[in-house]
């Protein structure tokens, strides 16, 4: 999960890491108040977008008067902002973050990210702060200084010191410097943050250092136990069908075949898109709903693969040990009369309650077809897909009887 620049720098003020005076406005004339309770007279107004590259792209904006303030926010809100890293079709600002601008001397890049190999949190830091990491690697991998943290003592302050030497900081700035390191990498132990990035880390006109940018990343499976981190998701952010599938808890990834797919169990999802390829088509997602899928939850998994105009087909696979057939197929019956469902379903339940759950979709009044095995649901989906690409789209009624 991501979270807003704004956000990070709240929680890694919290671990003590030294940040400017900031507020989030939603409108010009909160920006305006913003500026006025902050004080001063320079202000940076920062598109608040989940993407790095604003600068670039025209999303912070320096300031000197309020007027240029309520300016720059009116330009700024509602405007769709493309970086190197949105995509083409870039990203709506809905959100901006009013910061006391300060004098900036130097600008270097601190990093924290988990070095799969090495098994370790390992920390990244280089002067040549304010370009991004990858193209530091590309061009200046001699200027990165690296340190590796022992997991059982966690980071020490001679390592923090070591980085501040690496980046040639003077012995005034290193107390302020080994603070905002120390501290951002305590937030990202504490909080199970998979990444923390300040880019960059200011070395200020008057010798203080200061996080102007950050960036933290934290791990989904985490959030469960980190309830002040899960509130700062911002769906808007989001890929809505992704958003949408992590809402009930559904674990989706969108593919580009016609047959969709409703899973239980990641291994039964991935043998059951190997199948159907085995039968001659391609899966149009990856779906595991999950352990205990609730009627609600398979109705959402339903809505959700049938978001995808290229779904001809629906194939259910459901071999329910912790799960309940019963209960899948309730959900299966709630979806097709809600979306009032026009692509076939073959379905394949096995395990706790099945003889329940075939009861629930034959008595439903609805065309099924059902399956045995899972090599027969996939042939059986592949050759409904052949019907209906032969014949266009078939209306329900029309669709063969093929219930047990
Ligand atoms: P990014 O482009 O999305 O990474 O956004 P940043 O927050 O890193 O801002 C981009 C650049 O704006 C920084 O590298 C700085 O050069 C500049 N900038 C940001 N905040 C300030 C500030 O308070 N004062 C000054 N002078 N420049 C700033
Ligand atoms: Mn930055």
């Amino acid at each position: 999960m991501d979270i807003h620049e704004y956000q990070a720098k709240e929680l890694l003020a919290n671990f003590g890491v030294p940040v400017p005076r900031g507020n989030v406005a939603y409108t010009a004339d909160q920006a305006v108040y913003c500026a006025r309770e902050i004080g001063g007279n320079r202000w940076v107004i920062k598109a608040q977008i989940h993407s790095g590259g604003r600068g670039q792209a025209g999303g912070v904006r320096i300031c000197s008067t309020e007027h240029e303030v309520h300016a720059a926010a009116a330009d700024l809100l509602g405007r769709t902002l493309v970086t190197k890293q949105t995509g083409p079709k870039g990203k709506l600002v809905q959100r901006l973050y009013i910061e006391a601008a300060v004098p900036i001397a130097r600008e270097l890049y601190v990093g924290f990210v988990l070095d799969r190999r090495a098994e370790r949190v390992c920390v990244l830091a280089t002067a040549e702060g304010g370009m991004e990491i990858e193209d530091i690697a590309a061009q200046r991998p001699d200027s990165l200084v690296r340190e590796v943290i022992e997991p059982a003592v966690g980071m020490q302050a001679f390592q923090a010191r070591e980085l501040c030497f690496g980046l040639g900081l003077e012995a005034t700035q290193v107390p302020d410097a080994t603070r905002a390191i120390l501290g951002a990498y305590r937030a990202f132990r504490d909080l199970d943050a998979t990444m923390v990035e300040i880019n960059p880390l200011a070395v200020t006109q008057d010798g203080h250092v200061l996080a102007l940018d950050a960036k933290m990343q934290f791990d989904d499976n985490a959030l469960f136990r980190r309830p002040t981190v899960r509130e700062l998701r911002d769906y808007t952010e989001e890929d809505p069908r992704e958003a949408e599938a992590s809402k009930y808890g559904l674990n989706y990834v969108g593919l580009t075949g016609e047959i969709g797919c409703i899973v239980n169990g990641a291994g039964l999802a991935m043998a059951t898109m190997d199948m159907i390829k085995l039968a001659g088509a391609e899966p149009a997602n990856f779906l595991d709903v999950g352990g205990g899928a609730s009627p609600e939850r398979v109705a959402a998994a339903f809505r959700l693969v049938l978001s995808d105009p290229h779904v001809k087909v629906v194939l259910v696979n459901i071999f329910a040990g912790i799960n309940r057939c019963d209960w899948v197929a309730q959900g299966v019956v709630q979806a097709a009369r809600e979306l009032s469902l026009t692509v076939p379903i073959i379905a394949r339940l096995a395990g706790t309650n099945v003889d329940e759950g075939r009861r629930i979709l034959k008595q439903s009044g609805l065309t099924i077809t059902t399956a045995d095995t899972l090599a027969d649901a996939a042939a059986k989906a592949v050759e409904a897909l052949h019907r209906v690409t032969l014949n266009g789209a078939e209306p329900r009624a029309q669709v063969h009887e093929h219930t047990h």
